[in-house]
């Protein structure tokens, strides 16, 4: 049977070591993502959303539970195995945007693909750089673009593999509201006209409200899943 899940997690237990008592940041959490959906991830400060995306995305190793992304269960994995994992179907956009200053738009767009060593498919290429309106920027360097510009970048270098999942850490936190608007706009318009899934943690209820639900977590559990009327089809 098909997998219709992008991400999968199982009773994930994240504990952390500090000093001599033992921090526990996720506290056995379940949750799916199904392909083609939107989820913001909000909760209070240390309630366990960034641990939450890191142990997801394979950066960070659970304590104990599991991890899927589509089939594939990460525990198994060996590190190299991981870090081809999440440079051939993870894309990551963060609130910094981890651009490198000294290639250019085009080259930072396709660093993923040089480290996967994957050939470049210029008609997807192409088609992401026109969606994301970067078009005219590609020889730039970074610096010489706005902060919402950076983040577009940021989003086509996190589609250049074609990922299974976007996973997005305060993908607005340093733009102004009309920038925000606008790189949210474009993370909806990758899940509807992609097919995309995309996984974002924020503490902002506007940001939130681009996604289809937003899971509420407290203490390092998900304590309640909202479904959500996209702005968009209230603006449509
Ligand atoms: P949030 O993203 O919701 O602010 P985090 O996932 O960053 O929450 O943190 C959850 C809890 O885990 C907090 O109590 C935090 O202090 C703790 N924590 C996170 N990372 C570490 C770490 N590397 N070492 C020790 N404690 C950590």
């Amino acid at each position: 049977m098909p997998n219709d899940d992008a991400v999968r997690v199982e009773q994930l237990v994240r504990t952390y070591r500090s000093g001599p008592d033992t921090v526990t940041a996720l506290a056995g959490v379940d949750a799916a993502f199904v392909r083609g959906t939107f989820t913001a991830v909000m909760g209070p400060s240390g309630s366990g959303k960034s641990t939450l995306l890191q142990t997801a995305a394979g950066l960070d190793r659970p304590t104990s539970g599991r991890v899927w992304i589509g089939d594939t269960e990460l525990s198994r994995l060996s590190e190299t195995k991981l870090t081809m994992l999440r440079r051939n179907r993870i894309g990551f956009v963060f609130q910094s945007y981890n651009l490198i200053g000294a290639l250019t738009v085009r080259e930072n767009i396709e660093l993923p693909l040089r480290l996967a060593g994957t050939r470049p498919d210029r008609g997807w290429l192409d088609e992401v750089v026109a969606r994301v309106g970067l078009g005219p920027r590609l020889r730039h360097r970074p610096a010489e673009l706005s902060g919402g510009q950076q983040q577009r970048v940021a989003i086509a270098r996190a589609l250049a593999t074609r990922p299974d999942v976007i996973f997005s850490d305060e993908p607005t936190g340093a733009l102004d509201s009309q920038t925000a608007a606008e790189v949210l706009g474009l993370l909806r318009s990758v899940v509807d006209g992609y097919g995309q899934t995309v996984i974002m943690v924020t503490h902002d209820r506007g940001a939130a409200s681009y996604a289809d639900r937003v899971l509420h977590m407290s203490d390092g559990s998900i304590v309640r899943a909202e479904a959500m009327h996209s702005v968009l089809a209230q603006v449509g």
